[in-house]
């Protein structure tokens, strides 16, 4: 495996928001030494086995779980751990996922020193009762302030997550929400839409009546005002749910939506190999008695067949702006699409339009390779 791009997973959250069903280790204080040992400890255990053997990384990306909490000194510590073991290409991406509350002037420098030249900042909303009824952790004041404190410590791409379809007895506007994004002069917008995942709060919440996801006109609203602000306000919609200005796709992301090789660190990671892919156990305290004992912490993995291949690779297609080149029997059905106003389809390559994105899973269900 030559991978090119790193995922870390940094598990720890303050608490569990009430729509996520993540892995991820719920700590009031952080075991920022256990976690790095045993990240020392994957790093060396795939060094050996032939599955971290360096060629200089292009994207290194510190996801979660809230790799934030790690604070200034376990982020730097931890991308020095990062560089022990691979190169890094001349010009990377490096990000960072951050919740606003983290994102103090003196982490940031630190961060910014140590690498880090990208933040993906867990926005959600700027309704204070919205945050508190996500069980947020911080409040509108401090996401606004999180974008200043970052680019006055130097890391400029920034990108801001935002959740719609929101159920409708909240206080919240999504018009507003999406004005103040982009008042913010974000690089990188990223849209969640809720759904309800099985054994979250929001899941035991809709099954007592107490709460109710808003329905599927207002999801296609949402969506398709989402895509017409930010596409007014000079960002391309290259995937399905991320936006971004000229030059600040997120190069790390776009690897995977390319099927590129990559490697996956952490409890719950996954690997590709470009034939396999794997991932590591979920639980962090199994993950780190694994590696404390010498095992491997990978828990399982599948060899994708051909038609698996070609099935990822049309839906991957399907959900960037970029498309997809469509075999013969394909053109027909995504002529049909095109004329529903779903698509566009240019020479044989098929792209999908907001309308047909809403659409994503049962369209490409309806093409040959699935
Ligand atoms: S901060 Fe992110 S990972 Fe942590 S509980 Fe909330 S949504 Fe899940």
């Amino acid at each position: 495996m030559i991978p090119r791009h790193l995922y870390v997973h940094v598990p720890f959250c303050a608490r569990r928001c009430i729509y996520c069903d993540f892995s991820i280790a719920v700590r009031r204080t952080v075991p920022i030494d256990e976690f790095l040992d045993a990240l020392v400890l994957e790093l060396e255990h795939r060094s050996e086995h032939g599955s971290a053997n360096s060629s200089p990384l292009e994207t290194v990306y510190f996801g979660g779980g809230t790799p934030s909490r790690l604070g200034g000194e376990g982020v730097a510590r931890m991308v020095a751990i990062v560089n022990q073991f691979h190169s890094i290409a001349a010009a990377p991406e490096i990000t960072l996922e951050a919740n606003p509350d983290d994102v103090s002037a003196q982490n940031a420098e630190r961060w910014a020193t140590a690498g880090i030249n990208r933040i993906s900042l867990g926005v959600q909303t700027f309704d204070d009762s919205t945050l508190a009824w996500m069980h947020r952790t911080h409040s509108a004041a401090q996401a606004r302030a999180a974008v200043a404190i970052a680019r006055c410590a130097g890391i400029q791409n920034i990108s801001v997550d935002l959740i719609f379809a929101l159920p409708g007895g909240l206080n919240r506007s999504w018009r507003d929400d999406l004005d103040e994004a982009l008042a913010l002069e974000p690089d990188h917008i990223s849209l969640y839409g809720l759904t309800i995942e099985r054994g979250t709060p929001l899941a035991r919440l809709t099954a007592s009546g107490a709460s109710a996801l808003a329905g599927e006109d207002t999801y296609a609203e949402e969506f398709l005002l989402a895509h017409a602000t930010a596409v007014a306000a000079g960002f391309e919609h290259y995937e399905v749910s991320n936006f971004a200005r000229t030059g600040r796709r997120s190069r790390h992301n776009s690897a995977y939506w390319a099927g590129a090789q990559y490697l996956g660190i952490g409890p719950s990671a996954h690997s590709f190999d470009g034939e396999r892919r794997s991932w590591n156990v979920s639980p962090y305290a199994e993950w780190v008695s694994r590696l404390a004992g010498g095992s491997s912490p990978e828990e399982g993995g599948e060899t994708l067949s051909v038609s698996n291949r070609s099935a990822e690779s049309i839906y991957l297609g399907l959900r960037t702006a970029k498309g997809y080149r469509a075999e013969a029997a394909d053109l027909d059905v995504a002529r049909s699409w095109a004329g529903a106003g779903w698509a566009a389809i240019d020479d044989e390559t098929v792209r999908l339009t907001p309308e047909g994105w809403l659409r994503l899973d049962s369209l490409a269900a309806g093409l040959t390779g699935f």
